[in-house]
């Protein structure tokens, strides 16, 4: 049975390419307003677990439900409903597109499939309804002063936060970054850390793939190995730090 705590739950999950079991019998979840960091090695299975939350593969086996609701096979749009939104590892702005146009359009995409032909067939009222969305979640994110800027003059941090903005529009309980610290430069990262405390302190919660291992053990609730395909470990930053499994996996040992 699932404690009222848990948003996400992955319970049993396997995921197998031909011959190569990429996710084994991998089981964490995700509890409201927490930050959960999927960490390991190269090759380890993260993002094909985080592919299968999101709806961009199927699953070969295991559960894998929000809010109680299972979303095993789910498509993505169905996903996005059900309140789980995600970023991509490399940014996908439209660079000669002002931060408000990249916020609505991406928000547009994100409701509607085959969206293009309709954004350019939305009535004035709802493109006004769309761009008023957009406007309050470039507030929320901290981006006001920079709102008519086109994203390409932005730094990578400021673009990287856009990009939550936009992710931000369909109004989840659940956030899911791919490599949001990656390229950042300190003061950047210490930016983008300060607001996913401010988006969970606000509700929310976020699972995180990262690479950046002094990012994650300042911003992580808890944090979940993986190593070849199955999980290791799991515990506080303080506990997987000096966690020998841990250890052994990133030194190949
Ligand atoms: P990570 O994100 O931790 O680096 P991945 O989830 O990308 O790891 O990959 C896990 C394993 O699954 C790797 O051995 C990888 O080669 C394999 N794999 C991932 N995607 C595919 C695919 N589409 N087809 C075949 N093998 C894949
Ligand atoms: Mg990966």
């Amino acid at each position: 049975a699932e404690t009222p705590g848990v948003l996400l739950q992955i319970d049993h999950a396997r995921k197998q390419f031909g011959g190569v079991v990429a996710v084994n019998d991998v089981s964490f979840d995700v509890q409201t307003r927490e930050i959960v960091a999927l960490i390991g090695p190269n090759g380890a299975g993260k993002s094909t677990t985080f592919n299968l939350v999101t709806g961009v593969l199927t699953s070969s086996g295991g559960r894998i439900s929000v809010l109680g609701k299972n979303i095993n096979n789910a498509p993505p749009q169905e996903v996005v409903k059900l309140g789980v939104a995600r970023t991509f590892q490399h940014v996908k702005l439209v660079p000669d597109m002002s931060v408000l146009e990249n916020v609505a359009i991406g928000a547009h995409l994100r409701g509607h499939a085959g969206a293009v032909a309709s954004m350019l067939r939305l009535d004035r009222a709802d493109e006004a309804k769309l761009l008023a969305e957009a406007a309050r979640q470039i507030e929320r994110v901290g981006l006001s002063e920079q709102i008519n800027q086109l994203a390409g003059s932005l730094s990578l941090g400021q673009q990287r936060i856009v990009e939550i903005a936009r992710a931000l529009c369909v109004d989840p309980m659940l956030l899911l970054l791919d490599e949001p610290a990656a390229g950042l430069r300190h003061m950047e990262k210490q930016q983008l850390a300060a607001l996913l405390r401010q988006l969970r302190d606000g509700g929310m919660s976020v699972l995180l793939v990262e690479h950046d291992m002094g990012f994650v053990m300042d911003l992580a609730d808890r944090i979940v190995v993986l190593d070849f395909g199955t999980k290791i470990a799991e515990g506080t930053p303080a506990a997987i730090k000096t966690n020998p499994d841990v250890i052994k996996a990133y030194l190949g040992a």
